[in-house]
């Protein structure tokens, strides 16, 4: 039997935070994970750079049962905090966009400077470690494994969400929690690519690649970003926004003119007497493809747009503004860039990310009902509650 002071599962982002800072303190940590090599979501992140923080975090990016919950947190090890981190080794990164700051090489820094700062602190690594028991006897949990087993006062459940079992993802988290009488909050794929019903799917057949400025709304949220129709339906960025606020039977409206009065654009142009066909002049805002499936999806007939009836075009320049689609789902686990859902935050303490029931018990980053924003809002929750927990383990 391994006696440790805190036993980590999970060694991706947020455990290996938390193992750093429970390490400066003095603390024997073990950082166990059923995974040969460390930090794989990590190196698949921002399309291999990690899109490791954003400049403009904010609650306001985060979903959860109680929106209040991630403050605390997140106030105490800031993005300007992970932002010195990186600064510190010397490693380069850019904002792309929308305060997105990413690797300028690769992702494999990221995991090369919390791999270091976890060996500085006499965090150690037990990889391809199997859990197979998670028990509380006194004061003490034991955690029975392939390898043996380990004791500590404390034990860190790290262990992700469902997004992407390739690499690593297991319900183990849920699991545990569960089996300690904690609430969870009923997980679903979320950063993911809507799926369109077989009807859509043919209406909109042959648009697959093309990307589209737009304005995307889901129950009441929007985000201005591009969307990219796909074989099966709808992806880019402002799709995958809209996803972590949709359920399924939910419409998802999208402006596809976000700078333009479509209506005053039009009667703009009838009122020169333009003999143009709608779907050639849509052409100053979208691709040919798009142009004329639209046109041939929501306008009866090729009429010069002098001969088209104003009933008619208003009723275009509404879809224009307002498309409004409802997917039958999204792509799922395979593709999600995160969970939704998770460990309920009425569970566990904002300031410590320990349980409120289990003492010495405590769950840190995506396994919690915290999801963020597409940008590196995800990464910011997973280092900085695994931040306030190494306070406190
Ligand atoms: C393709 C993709 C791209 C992404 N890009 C970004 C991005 O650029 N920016 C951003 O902010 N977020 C991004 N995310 C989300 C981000 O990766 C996660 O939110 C973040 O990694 C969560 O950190 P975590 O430490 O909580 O969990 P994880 O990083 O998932 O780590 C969990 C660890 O637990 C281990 N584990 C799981 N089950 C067990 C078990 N049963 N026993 C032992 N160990 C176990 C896993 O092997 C893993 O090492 C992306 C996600 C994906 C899938």
């Amino acid at each position: 039997m391994q006696k440790n002071d805190v036993i980590i599962i999970g060694a991706g982002g947020a455990g290996m935070m938390c193992a750093i800072e429970a390490g400066k303190r003095g603390k024997e940590v073990a950082l166990l994970d059923h995974a040969k090599k460390i930090g794989a979501k990590i190196l698949i992140s921002g399309g291999g750079r990690c899109n490791f923080t954003n400049t403009g975090v904010h609650p306001g990016a985060y979903l959860s049962q109680n929106p209040h919950f991630c403050k605390s947190a997140l106030s105490r090890f800031t993005q300007d905090d992970f932002i010195s981190l990186v600064k510190k080794h010397g490693i380069a990164f850019y904002e792309k966009k929308l305060g997105q700051l990413f690797c300028k090489k690769s992702a494999q820094s990221i995991i090369d400077i919390l791999v270091a700062e976890c060996r500085e602190a006499g965090a150690v690594f037990h990889p391809e470690t199997k859990i197979t028991t998670v028990k509380k006897q006194g004061e003490l949990f034991h955690v029975e494994t392939n390898r043996g087993g380990y004791t500590a006062k404390s034990v860190v459940v790290a262990t992700g969400g469902l997004s992407i079992p390739k690499v690593g993802a297991t319900g183990f988290g849920y699991e545990i929690a569960k089996q300690f009488g904690l609430e969870i909050i009923p997980p679903a794929p979320a950063l993911d690519g809507f799926v369109f019903d077989e009807k859509l799917k043919k209406e909109l057949e042959g648009l697959a690649g093309v990307s589209l400025d737009t304005i995307v709304t889901c129950n009441g949220v929007s985000f201005r970003e591009n969307i990219l129709f796909t074989h099966v339906g709808l992806s880019g960025p402002a799709a995958l926004q809209a996803s972590l606020y949709w359920k399924p039977g939910d419409p998802v409206s999208i402006n596809l003119l976000p700078d333009t009065n479509a209506l005053e654009w039009i009667k703009s142009k009838k009122a020169k007497g333009s003999r143009a066909e709608i779907k050639n002049l849509l052409l100053e805002f979208f691709p040919k493809s798009f142009a004329e499936r639209f046109c041939a999806l929501y306008l009866p007939s090729s009429t010069p747009l002098a001969n088209m009836p104003d009933k008619i075009l208003d009723s275009l320049c509404k879809k224009l503004a307002h498309w409004e689609i409802t997917p039958k789902g999204t792509v799922g686990y395979g593709k999600a860039e995160v969970t939704r859902g998770g460990v309920a935050t009425d569970e566990l303490s904002s300031k410590t990310m320990e349980s409120k029931k289990v003492s010495g018990l405590y769950f840190i980053g995506e396994v919690v009902d915290v999801t963020g924003w597409l940008g590196g809002y995800n990464f910011q929750w997973a280092w900085a509650s695994g931040w306030v927990a190494g306070q406190y383990v």
